[in-house]
């Protein structure tokens, strides 16, 4: 098998690549070759599948169009948090009944304690800071909300959460004239996406488990008893696929994939570091992750080096106007929220592709109607801890170790076709904007 190394990194500008030292290439696949397991994705959930896998001795590889941490691994905004799906706890209940809604739960709480025990094993601190997350009520009548909701959370699931009235957050340090009350979760913390996910790539390296960069997958199709994969230059033959695109799949990668998943955007800026005078004009002093309680929600940290990241959802497309009009609003938000840093710098903005699927949650498990074809996706911008424990469940599929239905049932259920995909995107664009109203 001929192999040349990778040349032209695709760099996006983010703060996260300018933060960790630039890795060593992975080779191109030039030539054909065969494994037990092929994965397509070199993000969070590929590696993640990857990594046990070559620690059970089984042949991997990991196909990447470009390189590790190039998806939203490496671009997201490093809340190692609970959540991945769109339904609330309630919505939960009422689908999957109270007991399933725990395991869900129980499985999201997993998923942190996974990354953590990762990077505490490997040796890599990934700037992590933050003892869990906080909901902050951007309306006074949201503070009354999230009062029933620690309420109920601590009923049914166990969780116990802090609650701030407003003249608490001021004392603790989260300033801002949007925050009415808040509601932290002691659950997760905040990591730098870019050190995690290039560590686990080496992790896989070191565990026998091959990784090609610039190695995009452009056809998956049944060969006798094996997956062909066909790439630029190559094909790989392999008795079992892993899909993981999340965001960033092709929809012919395989065709089934087709009108299933809604990649769409979310951006990030991040500022140049604040002095002690600046953070203490805007009374913003925690290290706390926060988000607001809107549905189109903002997300936001103090980073240890003193940057402040300040992250939005809400893009639909990704032509340089859509684009250009969503960091403008981005901006504009950040300067309402946090008034005292309008003047200030932003030295980085980027943006990445988030999935979504009809269901509302991920799936994990093998692909209907294509044997030997497992799929991990879907993680509704939360998939730092949630990609990370469901790749590892994927590669006990694999194995044998584990079986589907003792997942989740939040998590058995394969993607259903979006009615009419190419109109998509335009009738997201309808609930968005009455998310945006309701968020008043
Ligand atoms: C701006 C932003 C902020 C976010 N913030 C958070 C956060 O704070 N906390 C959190 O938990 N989650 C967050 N998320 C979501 C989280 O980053 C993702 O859910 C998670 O990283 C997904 O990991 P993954 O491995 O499934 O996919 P990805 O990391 O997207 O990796 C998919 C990879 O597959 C490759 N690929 C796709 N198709 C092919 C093909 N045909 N052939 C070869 N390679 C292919 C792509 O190049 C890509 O590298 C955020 C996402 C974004 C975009």
């Amino acid at each position: 098998m001929l192999q040349t190394n990778t040349e032209n990194r695709q760099t996006i500008g983010s703060y996260w690549e300018a933060s960790v030292p630039e890795p060593k290439p992975d080779r191109q696949l030039i030539g054909n070759a065969q494994f037990d397991v092929a994965i397509i994705g070199g993000g969070i959930a590929g590696l993640s599948a990857a990594l046990k896998l070559a620690q059970s001795g089984v042949s991997v590889c990991v196909l990447e169009a470009e390189h590790v941490g190039y998806g939203a691994s490496g671009r997201n905004g490093g809340f190692c948090c609970l959540g991945g799906t769109k339904l609330d706890y309630h919505q939960l209940i009422r689908k999957f009944g109270l007991e399933e809604a725990r395991k869900f739960v129980a499985y999201q709480v997993a998923g942190v304690n996974l990354v953590a025990q990762r990077l505490d094993s490997w040796g890599v601190d990934a700037s992590r800071h933050s003892r869990g997350e906080i909901a902050l009520a951007h309306r006074p009548k949201d503070f009354t909300r999230l009062k029933s909701e620690a309420a109920f959370l601590k009923e049914n699931f166990g969780i116990k959460p802090t609650l701030l009235s407003k003249e608490e957050l001021d004392a603790e340090g989260y300033g801002g004239p949007e925050f009415h009350g808040g509601m932290l979760v002691p659950y997760g913390f905040a990591l730098n996406p870019m050190a995690y996910v290039q560590a686990l790539g080496e992790q896989v390296r070191l565990a026998g488990g091959k990784i090609f960069g610039k190695t995009p997958v452009s056809s998956l199709e049944r060969d006798g008893d094996r997956w062909q994969a066909e790439t630029q230059h190559g094909v790989v033959r392999a008795r079992k696929i892993m899909l993981a695109g999340n965001g960033y799949a092709r929809e012919d990668v395989p065709k089934w994939l087709h009108g299933r998943t809604m990649p769409v955007m979310s951006s990030i800026l991040v500022t140049r570091p604040l002095s002690d005078g600046e953070l203490s004009a805007q009374g913003w002093t925690t290290e706390t992750m926060a988000s607001d309680t809107r549905t189109l929600l903002h997300y936001f940290r103090l980073m240890p080096d003193r940057r402040f990241l300040f992250g939005t959802r809400g893009g639909l497309f990704e032509n340089p106007t859509a684009l250009a009009a969503m960091q403008k609003r981005a901006r504009s938000d950040f300067d309402t929220m946090f008034p005292a840093w309008s003047g200030i710098e932003a030295d980085y903005t980027w943006y990445g592709h988030v999935c979504l699927a009809r269901t509302l949650t991920p799936f994990v498990g093998e692909v209907p109607g294509m044997e030997g074809v497992y799929a991990a996706m879907g993680w509704h911008g939360s998939g730092v801890a949630m990609a990370s424990l469901s790749g590892e469940k994927i590669a006990g599929m694999i194995t044998g170790t584990v079986r589907q239905q003792d997942l989740p049932v939040a998590l058995q259920r394969p993607f259903r076709k979006f009615p009419l995909p190419f109109l998509r995107k335009l009738y997201l664009q309808g609930a968005y904007w009455w998310y945006g109203l309701k968020d008043l």
